[in-house]
């Protein structure tokens, strides 16, 4: 089998999005399955779709374009403000938008109109992340503008927390969102089809003791792909942590003098924590490095300890080795790694489908990740 290559076990993709769809529909809120960490990979947006997601958003419209061709017809969201360069293509391909600047909007109306078609607008508003948004004193001007414009549909409004700030989405920033949403209605009458509370940080809030309010979707990635928590890292209860597996092939093995001295490690992983090579007698090198994935976002088997990477080189050391040359080793990913392993070109995607059924189990202690220092 080819390596490096990335196993998809699709089944369990499936499932979490069950897990999460069950859990959320209770409180009023759908699933709007993230498909930008795998590329827009379509078996893997079909798993999401089977699994209850009952629509698909990415960020790129390279992704969408993959996601079409594949013959995926569910409704597709870009949820990063297209760019004006785009407009034609977002409004051919997506059914609607996330948009921050009436100047995009007004080009994807034109470009609408052009192609007899009205493109949905969900307007997004800026409410503590420091990432995208209209500022929300703001939101309901811009919603009563979308309206006069002919070729676009004000469709919700949405928000997006964690992302650049890494602090997740407070009860009171959520009731802020809710309010902005009664207050575009009091304007524009009651039109918003979708109020959308954000990505996976979301969730301890969504699955919280309060009331979700009008929020009724959710865009999800990392929790469905990874089954954690982003914030924490923690496994989301019941939810498989092991969807992907890295696989790289071992290119040599051997004893070398250890400690090895710390100069001959990559200045680039300096800030890495390395565990003491005390006892690591032996040393695996592995065709995989810095091209490939986020090498600091790998968790590495039980007994091995990183040493170091270089561009094409994953270098470890092992207290006994039992893994010969042309041996493969497993890997699991953060999604940081995952995402730039998905759009390695040299690293091939296995779609695994329906394995047998397994319950996940749940993780003891908290999964072993190197730590930056
Ligand atoms: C990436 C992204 C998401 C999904 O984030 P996850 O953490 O993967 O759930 C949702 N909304 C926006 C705007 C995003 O950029």
């Amino acid at each position: 089998m080819s390596c490096p290559r990335i196993e998809v076990d699709l089944s369990k993709i499936r499932r979490n999005t069950q897990t999460i769809v069950g859990r959320l529909g209770p409180r009023g809120i759908g699933v709007t399955g993230v498909t930008k960490a795998v590329c827009g990979q379509p078996a893997i947006a079909q798993a999401m779709l089977d699994g209850g997601a009952v629509a698909l958003a990415d960020a790129r419209i390279n992704n969408v374009q993959r996601l079409r061709q594949a013959g995926i017809t569910s409704p597709v969201t870009l949820i990063r403000t297209p760019m004006l360069s785009q407009a034609d293509e977002v409004v051919q391909l997506c059914e609607a938008s996330y948009n921050t600047e009436i100047a995009v909007i007004a080009a994807l109306a034109s470009a609408a109109i052009r192609k007899d078609v009205v493109h949905g607008i969900i307007l997004m508003g800026e409410m503590g992340d420091g990432r995208e948004g209209i500022s929300p004193e703001n939101v309901a001007e811009v919603a009563q503008e979308v309206m006069t414009m002919q070729g676009v549909a004000l469709k919700g409004i949405g928000a997006n927390f964690a992302c650049l700030s890494g602090i997740a989405p407070t009860a009171s920033q959520m009731a802020s969102l809710c309010h902005l949403a009664n207050e575009v209605e009091g304007v524009c009458g009651p039109l918003l089809k979708t109020v959308s509370g954000g990505n996976s940080a979301n969730l301890p809030w969504a699955l919280g003791e309060r009331t979700t309010g009008r929020i009724n979707d959710l865009r999800l990635g990392e929790a469905i792909l990874l089954g954690v928590d982003p914030i924490s890292g923690d496994q989301i209860g019941g939810m498989h942590t092991d969807a992907f597996t890295l696989c790289a092939e071992v290119i040599e093995t051997g004893a070398k003098p250890a400690p090895f001295p710390i100069a001959m490690i990559d200045p680039a992983l300096a800030r890495l924590r390395i565990a003491p090579s005390s006892g690591m007698s032996t040393r695996i090198i592995l065709a995989i490095g810095h091209q490939d994935t986020d090498i600091s976002g790998l968790s590495l088997p039980v007994g091995s300890t990183l040493i170091g990477a270089t561009s094409d080189h994953l270098v470890i050391g092992v207290n006994r080795c039992t893994l010969k040359t042309g041996s493969e080793l497993r890997f699991q990913m953060n999604y940081k790694a995952l995402m730039h392993a998905m759009a390695a070109p040299d690293i091939d995607v296995k779609l695994l489908y329906d394995l047998p059924a397994k319950q996940p189990r749940q993780i003891q202690g908290k999964s072993e990740h190197l730590m930056l220092v």
